[in-house]
């Protein structure tokens, strides 16, 4: 039964991801490996604990010496690295440990990889000829794109924030494992996520609490900004396919063409709380624009063309379906429903 480190998975991306593995591929068994930052709940896993095939390890990406223990330790065959500090807001008010965690610790990770499952440069251990690192990304790498134009795996990167520099440089070290050492990598840059399982402080649970509190709604700027939003679960199913189906050295883009304006989204939340949970307010009227992020990136849009006719990914989530989920989750989280 082979042995796969998946970093982060405490988080929101991971901790959907790993429940959704652990179904499909009952011959693994999952080391979830994080290191419980703000961002990391224990209580997004906690259906996970009886399981036989799982085993938690609170641990840092970036601490070679625990990390070369647990290779060793579970016999570690392959990896999926989503561990990372995520907050733009946070990066720009203090990047240090976005260095340290997506760089430093990315770089310790692959490397720690690399001497586990190779014995020099394109040669692997007999038991490691299969073994794979995945890094997940995000579109935010390849900086902000005007008009219908999108970001395909062949565009340039040009990150804006010092978040999206980090995860920029890390798929950088991960693509020189790949050209230097022959390391079976791939990359997956994905648009925004929304779904069940984020932190309080991202923007759909920040509209949701804000909202049923009864506090203005932070909007920066104009509320025009971009996004292309995506059902966690389909980024899900996109990664998996990467994970075993695409090809060694590449990247895929992971979006699902879904465009809305921050404006939008907030919007498609308030309507949708008018209606779940009406108040004597109108949720719409607690909208308030604030001064916007410094640097802010007005358009991502990404291309997925390549997974989909290469690897047959599709999106399974039809938007309205998957926001109203979404906001029910929270509602619930949240003790409204
Ligand atoms: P998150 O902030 O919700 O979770 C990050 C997890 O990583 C947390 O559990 C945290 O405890 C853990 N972690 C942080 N530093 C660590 C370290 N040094 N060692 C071990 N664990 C550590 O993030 P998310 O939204 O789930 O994102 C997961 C990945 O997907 C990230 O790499 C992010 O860049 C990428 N991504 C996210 C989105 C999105 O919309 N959320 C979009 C594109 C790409």
């Amino acid at each position: 039964m082979p042995s796969i480190l998946l970093t982060g998975c405490a988080g929101f991306i991971g901790s959907n991801f790993v429940e959704y593995f652990l179904k499909k591929y009952p011959n693994y068994k999952i080391i979830n490996f994080d290191s419980l930052t703000y961002a990391g709940d224990l209580k997004n896993i906690k259906k996970l604990k009886t399981n036989p095939r799982y085993t938690f390890v609170k641990g840092d990406i970036s601490n070679r010496k625990h990390l070369e223990k647990i290779f060793k330790l579970y016999n570690i065959h392959s990896v999926i690295n989503f561990a990372a500090e995520t907050h733009v807001d946070n990066s720009i008010k203090k990047s240090d440990i976005f260095i340290k965690t997506n760089i430093l610790g990315t770089h310790t990770l692959i490397d720690v990889s690399y001497k586990n499952w190779m014995i020099k440069p394109f040669h692997f251990r007999k038991s490691f000829k299969d073994s794979r690192y995945l890094q997940v990304s995000t579109d935010e790498v390849y900086g902000s794109i005007k008009g219908k134009n999108l970001f395909s795996e062949k565009s340039s990167y040009a990150p804006n924030s010092p978040y999206s520099a980090s995860k920029a440089s890390a798929d950088f070290i991960v693509r020189s494992y790949n050209k230097t050492y022959g390391i079976n990598s791939v990359i997956t840059c994905s648009s925004n996520n929304y779904g069940p399982m984020q932190n309080d402080e991202k923007l759909i649970p920040t509209i949701i609490r804000k909202a049923l509190n009864n506090e203005p709604i932070p909007i920066y700027g104009d509320g025009k900004n971009i996004r292309d939003w995506m059902y966690v679960q389909d980024h899900c199913e996109g990664i998996d396919l990467a994970f075993h189906k695409g090809k060694k050295g590449e990247t895929y883009n992971i979006g699902s063409n879904y465009e809305l304006t921050n404006l939008q989204v907030v919007n498609k939340i308030c309507k949708s709380l008018n209606k779940l949970v009406p108040r004597k307010y109108n949720y719409l009227s607690l909208i308030k624009f604030v001064n916007d992020r410094p640097g802010h990136d007005k358009r991502y849009a990404i291309d997925s063309t390549k997974l989909r006719k290469e690897l047959g990914w599709k999106i399974k989530t039809d938007h309205n379906d998957g926001f109203l989920a979404t906001v029910k989750w929270y509602l619930k989280k949240y003790g409204k429903k």
